[in-house]
Parts: structure tokens; C-alpha cells; sequence
């Protein structure tokens, strides 16, 4: 089977626009499964600073991630048999995480294990940066998530309760300006997808939107 075979919700864009919180609803809602890629790009950071890597030496850090054992399911981040969900929100692999993601072996590798993890899962909700534009460009649908830039510096603030504001608003805005200037797979809105500003919506009320889509687009499709 290909990943084309499978029906994949892709769920795209910045830090703080919801695409979490949204993608996991919608994966209960819907009754497939949910990957948060995001999360393999910060266990592979983690690995990195675990094992003595610099972030920034490119080779060395590519192997080791086509080496390590990775599991991302139910918010649970085990890296080579360590449970490692707190350590991949913390500041330290968030600082390093953008230069591991701009990292091309890096992407390939992940890449490769989520279009393997779609077709073992007979397809899901994927949410990301690249999902509709690079791994997944035959998705089901795709949906770009925005929102203001004060209301997702407020939402990741308040998940962050020991960091203030401005420190999770700068966090924000400089990983934002390093996914969408990097040469490999930016941060970019597909042509194919559909934009939904998050700013004055609540949670329900964008999976309930999101949920309608895929439904049409099923119909549409059989
Ligand atoms: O989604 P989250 O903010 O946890 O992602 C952490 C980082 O991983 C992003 O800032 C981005 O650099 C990288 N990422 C990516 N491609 C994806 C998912 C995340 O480059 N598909």
C-alpha cells in the first residue's frame, strides 16, 4: 500500500495556532489516528543534546537519526527506550529544535518513517509543517492553521506555566522566522489548502469546521 492509498488529514502551520489541541480532536472525531510530527523533530533534538551532538553539525546528527528508536503516540515521546514527553517541551530542546528540522537528512529520515506510520495506521490526522505541501502531497485534505501572533504566544504561554510571555512570544516568533526561511520545506501554505484563522475561534468550533470538510470531501470522493 502507498501513502496515497490512505486517507491523511494533513494540519499545517505556525507555533500557537492550535493545530495540536485541533488535531487531536479531530483524530477522536473522526476515528483515525494522530501523529504530531513536531514531535519527532524535538526527540531527535533531544537525542542529539542527549548523545553529546552539536545541533548544528549536520552529518553526525542526520546518522544519528536515522539510528535512533523513536515512538510518538497518545503525548507519550520515547527515545531509544526513554520516556522523554516532559524534556521535548522544555527550552533547551525548543532552542535547538529549528536547526535539527532545517537539517536535510534529518527531514528525509522523518519523512520516510511518517509515510510509513500513515500506511500502518490505514491513514490519520498528521499535523506539521510540510504535511500537505512536502510528505503528504495527495491528503485527503489539508488545512493551514493561523492565528494572531499575540493570541498563539498567549495560548503556548499558558501550556508553558513556568515561562512568562514574553519569553514563549519571542521563542514563538524566532522559530517561525526559521521554519518558514529554511531552504529545505519551509513553512508555506499549500495551494490546495484551506486557511483557517483560529483568532476568534474556539476549539470546538474549528474541529467541528475541520470535521465537515473531511466529511464533504469523503462524500465527494465515493
Ligand atoms: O509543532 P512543534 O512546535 O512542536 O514543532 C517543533 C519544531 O519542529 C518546529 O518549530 C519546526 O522547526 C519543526 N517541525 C518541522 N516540520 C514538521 C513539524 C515540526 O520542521 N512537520
Amino acid at each position: 500500500m502507498e501513502p496515497s492509498d490512505v486517507p491523511v488529514i494533513a494540519i499545517d502551520g505556525p507555533a500557537g495556532s492550535g493545530k495540536s489541541t485541533v488535531a487531536r480532536r479531530l483524530a477522536v472525531r473522526l476515528g483515525l489516528d494522530y501523529l504530531d510530527t513536531g514531535a519527532m523533530y524535538r526527540a531527535v533534538a533531544f537525542a542529539a543534546i542527549r548523545q553529546g551532538l552539536d545541533p548544528v553539525d549536520a552529518d553526525p546528527v542526520a546518522a544519528m537519526a536515522r539510528q535512533v528508536e523513536l515512538s510518538v503516540s497518545d503525548g507519550v515521546v520515547v527515545v531509544d527506550g526513554t520516556d522523554a514527553s516532559v524534556e521535548i517541551r522544555g527550552p533547551e530542546v525548543s532552542r535547538a529544535v529549528s536547526v535539527v528540522a532545517a537539517n536535510a537528512g534529518v527531514r528525509e529520515e522523518l519523512r520516510t518513517r511518517q509515510r510509513v506510520w500513515a500506511v500502518e495506521h490505514r491513514g490519520g490526522v498528521i499535523e506539521g509543517r510540510d504535511i500537505g505541501t512536502v510528505v503528504f502531497p495527495d491528503a485527503l485534505l489539508k488545512v493551514y492553521l493561523t492565528a494572531d501572533p499575540e493570541v498563539r504566544a498567549a495560548r503556548r504561554a499558558k501550556e508553558m506555566t513556568d515561562l512568562a510571555y514574553d519569553t514563549v512570544a519571542a521563542d514563538i516568533a524566532r522559530r517561525d522566522a526559521a521554519d518558514q526561511g529554511r531552504s529545505e520545506s519551509p513553512l508555506v501554505e499549500a495551494d490546495d489548502a484551506v486557511t483557517v484563522d483560529t483568532t476568534g475561534l474556539g476549539i470546538e468550533e474549528v474541529v467541528e469546521l475541520v470535521a465537515q470538510m473531511v466529511e464533504r470531501r469523503q462524500e465527494s470522493m465515493s
